[in-house]
Order: structure tokens, then C-alpha cells, then sequence
């Protein structure tokens, strides 16, 4: 949560969460991994629309300190799971 706080500071536009801390069974409904940084409250999809917006948040994600990051369509996923790979980021599509 700090981390995410300090990637809002240092990007200084709104954070609009799409997800946040998933159950286990509401993760598996939707399609998420079974390791998902969402099930260990350790991941959020943060709302991009447009380019501006999008760069400011994966910028502001890198130097915060994020180490898992998956860009999407009108979305990036910041990952703080640290069982999970680092320095990690990949596309949905
Ligand atoms: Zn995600």
C-alpha cells in the first residue's frame, strides 16, 4: 500500500482502482492465476485511459519501486508480491 501511495505521489494524477485484493474463488471465476498478486492483496489495476495518463502511472510505478507490471488496454496491473518473479513486465495481449 505505501509503494502504491508513493507511485500516486510521484504521478500526481488519480488512481483509480479496477482491482484490488481478490478472494481466491473470485480470482479463479475471472480467470486470474492461482498466484496472482491479487489474491495476497499484493496487486492492483490501476485505471489509464489515455497515453498521458498511462505514462505517468508506469513511470511513477518504476521509480516507486514496483517490480511486477503488466500494461493492458485502459489498465496497468503494479505487482508487490515478492514470491512472485521480479523485475517482470508483460502484456495480456
Ligand atoms: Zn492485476
Amino acid at each position: 500500500m505505501n509503494k502504491l501511495l508513493d507511485a500516486r505521489k510521484i504521478a500526481n494524477v488519480p488512481f483509480i482502482i479496477l482491482s484490488g485484493f481478490r478472494c481466491r474463488s473470485y480470482n479463479h471465476t475471472i480467470g486470474g492465476r492461482a498466484a496472482s498478486d491479487h489474491v495476497t492483496g499484493q496487486g492492483s489495476d490501476i485505471r489509464a485511459l489515455d497515453s498521458s495518463t498511462y505514462f505517468e502511472i508506469l513511470s511513477a510505478a518504476i521509480l516507486a519501486g514496483f517490480l511486477r507490471i503488466g500494461p493492458n488496454r485502459g489498465a496497468i496491473h503494479l505487482g508487490n508480491n515478492p514470491t512472485n518473479p521480479q523485475r517482470v513486465c508483460w502484456t495480456y495481449y
